[in-house]
């Protein structure tokens, strides 16, 4: 086993214009499981309630996400309901948070989930991500985070005493700039990663990703779409094709982080075509590799020579 996540499985409700669905499959480590299946082994830690469905337990598995570490509790899945903006599908309002089985879930790590190498901690209480991470049995290789502004607004501590202890933070823009207090995208960058993660990816929706590491910068546009149905589970998304490329190829020097921000990219273009994970889970490699190479068309430029100027008047 490769790649470990920890996160929510939950029950969507989502509004977009006349276009809505209630109780559908999503959850922070749902979408990042099936996203990050493609590339790695997968195995997922996390709770759901006595509704939960078969089917979408079957859904993972037909994934091969080892779902061994799936909890099934007394009470209800956890629900989000949130509502788009149609004419603006990167402003998203949250409308109700239901932790139900989430608010007394203490995860157990089996041996075998104690010593993947790779680990993500996906959007969840930070003191739950903090209890997995100290439950492995060393160190990870790589070990991620991803959070909200319901977190950075609740429990701002626990969430900084984690980010502190990882090696890669994912985070909306809005989000970088409240949990850092800075407004100006460059110095929110500098005060998240003094605070410890030498890699950080800040997502911009449809305005692309940014990725900070090692002094440098590296921009990924979004995939350019005709047609965005449902922007939920994107960032989740983006984080499975990131680790999953992580986790397959051990690769972190910045050619790799920057091959994996685009593969993030790709799956993140993927979820947004459809409502929940019905575009995210039916997707061929071939299709995957074919956007990827699409990716470098949209971002090839010729450099400018050292022996070369831009011309002169
Ligand atoms: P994203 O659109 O990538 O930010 O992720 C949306 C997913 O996060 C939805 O499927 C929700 O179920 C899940 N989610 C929303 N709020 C929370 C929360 N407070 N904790 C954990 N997961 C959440």
């Amino acid at each position: 086993m490769s790649l470990l996540v920890v996160g929510s499985v939950a029950y969507d409700s989502v509004k977009i214009g006349a276009e809505s669905r209630t109780d559908a499959l999503g959850g922070s480590a749902t979408y990042f499981s099936v996203a990050a299946s493609y590339f790695s082994d997968v195995s997922l830690i996390a709770v759901v309630g006595e509704d939960f469905r078969e089917s979408d337990v079957a859904l993972m598995q037909g994934h091969n996400v080892d779902t061994a570490g799936l909890e099934r509790a007394s009470g209800s899945t956890f629900r989000w309901a949130g509502e788009y903006d149609p004419d603006d599908l990167n402003s998203r309002e949250t409308l109700d948070t239901q932790l139900n089985v989430f608010a007394d879930f203490s995860p157990k790590l089996s041996d075998d989930h104690r010593g993947a190498p790779y680990l993500f901690l996906a959007n969840i209480d930070p003191a739950l991500q903090l209890d997995v991470l100290n439950q492995m049995e060393e160190r990870p290789k790589l070990v991620a985070l991803d959070t909200m502004n319901f977190w950075i607004e609740g429990k701002k501590d626990e969430l900084q005493k984690v980010v502190e202890a990882v090696d890669v933070l994912f985070i909306d823009e809005t989000e970088a700039r409240m949990f850092s207090g800075k407004s100006n995208l460059l110095h929110a960058a500098s005060a998240i990663t003094d605070m410890g993660p030498h890699t950080l990816l800040i997502k911009r929706g449809e305005h692309g990703v940014l990725l900070f590491h090692d002094g440098s910068i590296f921009v990924a546009p979004a995939f350019p779409l005709e047609t965005v149905v449902d922007p939920t589970g994107a960032g989740d998304s983006f984080a499975g094709g990131f680790m999953g490329y992580m986790a397959a190829t051990g690769d972190i020097s910045s050619r790799g982080l920057r091959r994996a921000t685009v593969l993030g990219s790709v799956m993140g273009s993927f979820c947004v075509e459809a409502f929940s994970l019905e575009r995210t889970s039916a997707l061929s490699k071939e299709e995957i590799e074919n956007r990827f190479r699409a990716f470098g068309g949209l971002t090839d430029f010729e450099h400018l020579a050292e022996d070369e100027s831009l011309p002169r008047p």
